[in-house]
């Protein structure tokens, strides 16, 4: 595919097939030497323990152009330390954080014709491990493949940031010590019937409360919670079936260093909705979602505004993309240039 069909002004989160995906194959008790590919198909046997009993995790990052067409990938360091976490989880082989970032430094350059110019959207790259090979019983796979692949996407608010309104979901994404602080496929399986729900009725994706009490908030949709005092404090869940979203830990990073904030990581009582002036949801996909309202038992409770950003939440927005799109200074370490 050749980049000139795409508008980059049209881009949203779509499937697009680029030129060449990362594929290393684990046998034997090791991981070959990996190769990029053109084909975006796989082969695996039909016993796989990735089909049926959910034993695969992934990661999701970015790629970004800068004013000066370099390319930087933001903190995939933390993705490759997550994605280790998330396979010792699952009993999967761990994937070395040189050879993750290798990976996706050479994805980036076989497709450098997807990334989006600067201020455009980026390539998100998607890398993934599954359980491969024959087998049948319930058991840690004989084989295994670490792939990455990338699509272009866009800037996830055209025009800009725009308040959305969630619902609090009965349902729970994960248990209290489960795998809800793993990125792993079983937990977005569970979370499908009520985003929809959510957003059949308008929402745009569900809330999760904590699995145990049902008291706190703990994740909205795939993305992670944030709330602003008017004490100049940043607040976010702590929970052991929270995912630790890199964007939440760059936020809570920024808010304190750059925004001179009180981070907080602690319990956020549905009931105590009243001490937030500003709300948001974070992760890589959407970067930041400022949240309107939060409808639980039939009432609406309402933030800032159901129209307008907060300001301490558009002074993250602008710290963290001027980051990651080389404008604005980076923390040591958080960039890794491309090329
Ligand atoms: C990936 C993910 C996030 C966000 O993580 P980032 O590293 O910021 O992209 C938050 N919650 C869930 C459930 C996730 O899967």
């Amino acid at each position: 595919m050749s980049n000139e069909s795409i508008n980059w002004d049209k881009l949203g989160f779509d499937y697009i097939k680029t030129d060449k995906r990362y594929l290393s194959v684990w046998r034997n008790g090791e991981w070959d030497k990996g190769t990029l590919t053109e084909d975006n198909v796989l082969h695996i046997s039909e016993g796989s323990t990735a089909l049926h009993y959910g034993q695969q995790c992934f990661e999701g990052l970015k790629a970004y152009r800068c004013k000066d067409g370099s390319i930087n990938l933001f903190r995939p360091d933390q993705n490759a330390a997550r994605m280790q976490r998330s396979c010792a989880r699952l009993l999967m082989p761990h994937v070395p954080t040189d050879v993750f970032i290798e990976a996706c430094k050479q994805v980036v350059k076989a497709n450098e014709k997807f990334v989006p110019p600067h201020g455009k959207g980026a390539l998100y790259l998607r890398p993934f491990v599954i359980g491969t090979g024959d087998n049948i019983g319930v058991r840690t796979a004989p084989e295994f493949i670490f792939s990455v692949f990338a699509i272009p996407v866009g800037s996830y608010f055209k025009g800009g940031m725009k308040p959305h309104n969630f619902q609090i979901s009965s349902f729970d994404r994960a248990a209290p010590q489960g795998t809800g602080a793993a990125k792993v496929g079983g937990n977005y399986a569970a979370s499908l019937q009520p985003g929809a729900e959510a957003k059949k009725a308008n929402f745009a994706d569900a809330i999760y409360l904590d699995p145990l009490t049902h008291t706190k908030i703990e994740e909205v949709g795939s993305a992670n919670f944030f709330g602003i005092t008017a004490n100049n404090e940043f607040v976010t869940p702590k929970s052991a079936s929270v995912l630790p979203g890199i964007t939440r830990l760059s936020l809570m990073e920024l808010a304190q260093s750059r925004l001179g904030m009180t981070v907080i990581e602690g319990d956020v009582e549905i009931s105590k909705l009243d001490r937030f002036v500003e709300a948001g949801a974070c992760g890589t996909a959407a970067v930041i979602t400022p949240i309107g309202g939060i409808e639980y038992n039939g009432k609406l409770h309402v933030f800032h505004d159901l129209e307008k950003v907060g300001p301490v939440t558009q002074k993250l927005y602008n710290e963290l993309t001027g980051i990651q799109s080389g404008d604005v200074e980076a923390p040591a370490g958080w960039i890794v240039k491309v090329a």
